[in-house]
């Protein structure tokens, strides 16, 4: 097997070959002995920002301040942060101060996870001061150092790791679970923003559920924001996240199988965009449309093939009989139309042909039009629709 991390070390390389230290860190070692594929590499190096950019052709200062500058190399990037740590945290969000160091392990000290607190240098050799590979051998999740401390410092780190343990099939140290259930009340000094990021990210796990348990285990759950509106949130844990693919299927399942009284309140409390709201209220929407209703040719066409597969997919992750994707798509291809705009007549046709001025009824008359098409009552055809409305325009 090729070694991912190739070119990442020629960063090193020049680095080191500059009088600096240099080490890949962070989630990419991690997910490297754990065998699994690896996204971002994130470099941490004893030089400062404005070293990184004197040394680099190409590079972005996305995060000066903090020691993080992106470094563009062979068409990858790779965020170069200098070894740093941190202290203050007294709004329960960022450190007060942020301070560069000289040492990778001052570094490795302010991450959260000991398998999080991993480096890796040129030559392959890993550095583990806190035992991180022993606990993934072990499929131990533990904080470094007093896991207590560390979620007051930065309350976010409990969400990471109910999220780790559905993403990576750990177990929490008992301390650790423990310590979440004492802190939970600190994830209320979070920017909400946080809290949905790192909640998408565990929703998007297949083995959500894991995590989820882990969350009402702990009672984490009682200070999520909305928490007032999920009475069931333990139904979560008997849903297959694995049929759902985006994030919206994953956020309404979500919902409709916790019973959430108000969507609309919870998606705004969780400030989610206008448009991401309006996406899953749909689908919700839908989904309970069709537990009443089996599809037909009307709301098939009224709410389109790709909300009608994802709330299939949302029925068979609640484990309800489902119409698979094959079925709704041969019926979709069947529809004379796919939407108004191929309606082979328009408002001004309507009007001629009666001889009337348009007003509320051309809308009303068009969808009934539309309705008969779609319904293969009428054929979509100028003439065929034509000598309809002069049969029916005045019933
Ligand atoms: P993934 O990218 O798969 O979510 P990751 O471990 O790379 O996992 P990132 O959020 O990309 O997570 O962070 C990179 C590294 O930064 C982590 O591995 C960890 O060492 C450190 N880190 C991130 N967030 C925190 C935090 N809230 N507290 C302490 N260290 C953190
Ligand atoms: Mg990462």
């Amino acid at each position: 097997m090729s070694d991912p991390f190739t070119h990442a070390k020629t960063i090193l390389k020049i680095l080191e070959e500059n009088g600096f230290k240099a080490y890949i860190v962070g989630g990419s070692v991690r997910d490297y002995l754990l065998k699994r594929p690896i996204h971002d590499i994130d470099i941490a190096t004893s030089a400062t920002p404005e070293q990184v950019m004197t040394i680099f052709p190409v590079t972005f200062p996305v995060g000066v301040k903090h020691g993080t500058v992106i470094v563009r190399h062979e068409n990858c990037n790779y965020e170069v942060t200098t070894f740093r740590s941190e202290s203050g945290y007294k709004d329960f969000r960022h450190p007060d101060e942020v301070t560069f160091e000289t040492s990778i392990f001052v570094d490795l000290a302010r991450r959260d996870f000991t398998m999080n607190a991993m480096a890796m240098a040129m030559n392959g050799q890993i550095l583990d001061p806190y035992g991180g590979r022993a606990d993934l051998k072990k499929g131990i999740l533990r904080t470094v150092g007093n896991a207590e401390a560390r979620f007051k410092e930065d309350p976010l780190r409990q969400l990471r790791a109910i999220r780790f343990i559905a993403q990576l099939s750990l177990k929490p140290d008992r301390v650790m679970e423990k310590a979440i259930t004492t802190c939970a009340p600190y994830i209320r000094h979070l920017a909400v923003e946080r809290i949905r990021e790192e909640m998408t990210k565990l929703l998007m796990q297949d083995a959500a559920p894991r995590g989820l348990e882990l969350l009402l285990r702990t009672g984490l759950h009682t200070h999520l924001p909305g928490s007032q509106w999920l009475p069931r949130l333990e139904c979560t844990l008997d849903v297959s996240f694995r049929w759902l693919d985006t994030e919206d299927e994953r956020w309404a399942l979500f919902l409709i199988s916790s019973d959430c009284k108000n969507p609309d309140a919870f998606l705004k409390t969780w400030k989610f965009s206008n448009k991401t709201a309006l996406a899953i209220l749909s689908l919700m929407n839908a989904f309970q449309r069709r537990n009443q209703y089996e599809w037909d040719k009307l709301t098939l066409y009224q709410y389109g093939l790709e909300t009608a597969c994802s709330v299939e997919k949302i029925r068979r992750a609640m484990g309800h009989a489902f119409t698979s994707q094959e079925i709704l798509t041969e019926c979709w291809v069947e529809l004379p139309i796919k939407s108004r705009s191929q309606l082979a007549v328009n408002g001004r046709d309507l009007c001629r042909w009666l001889d009337k001025k348009g007003g509320p009824w051309t809308g009303r008359l068009l969808e009934h039009i539309e309705n008969k098409v779609i319904l293969g009552e009428v054929s979509n055809d100028r003439h065929a629709i034509q000598r309809w409305l002069e049969r029916h325009a005045f019933d």
